[in-house]
């Protein structure tokens, strides 16, 4: 992992603009998330979190996580930003995926940027892994911090440790 300064700093807030953009069209109702693959200066795919196909019958958001059992362990009802931006880069630029960079941010409900904690999300972090994406960027208090992917999936099964 990498602190960006300089043009790389400047580039990753106009990118982190555009994330957040995402992020307030999010419906979950507890966290409002975006997400946006970039490659060669030009987003290839985006999403929020919300319930699957927007389906107001597979909401959960308020559900205690402590009602699932361990064996479910995703126990997020929304499809999460970066899965969402995943698909929608493999469904419409598959062929510039490979080498890209995922950005990820949180809004409050007042829609303004929150700062992310350590990676923890497996799912999001092997399937960005899995698919060629080569940087997962993430906005923490210290600054605008760029993660290998493979070092992000590590990190995210070390969550805690
Ligand atoms: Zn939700
Ligand atoms: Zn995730």
């Amino acid at each position: 992992m990498r602190y960006v300064f300089g043009i790389e700093k400047i580039e990753s807030i106009k990118w982190i603009n555009e994330t957040s953009k995402e992020a307030v069209k999010s419906t979950c109702l507890r966290a409002k998330c975006g997400s946006i693959i970039v490659k060669d200066n030009q987003i290839i795919g985006k999403g929020f979190n919300s319930p699957p196909r927007e389906l107001e019958s597979q909401r959960k958001c308020l559900n205690d996580k402590l009602v699932y059992a361990e064996k479910v362990t995703d126990k997020t009802c929304c499809i999460h930003a970066e899965q969402r931006a995943i698909i929608d880069a493999i469904k419409n630029n598959s062929d510039k995926i490979n080498d890209s960079t995922l950005y990820f941010i949180r809004l409050d409900l007042k829609n303004d940027i929150l700062t992310s904690g350590k990676p923890y999300c497996t799912h999001c972090s092997k399937l960005a892994l899995d698919v060629g994406i080569k940087e997962f960027v993430l906005l923490h208090k210290e600054g605008i911090c760029a993660y290998d992917t493979e070092e992000y999936n590590r990190f995210s099964f070390d969550y805690g440790k």
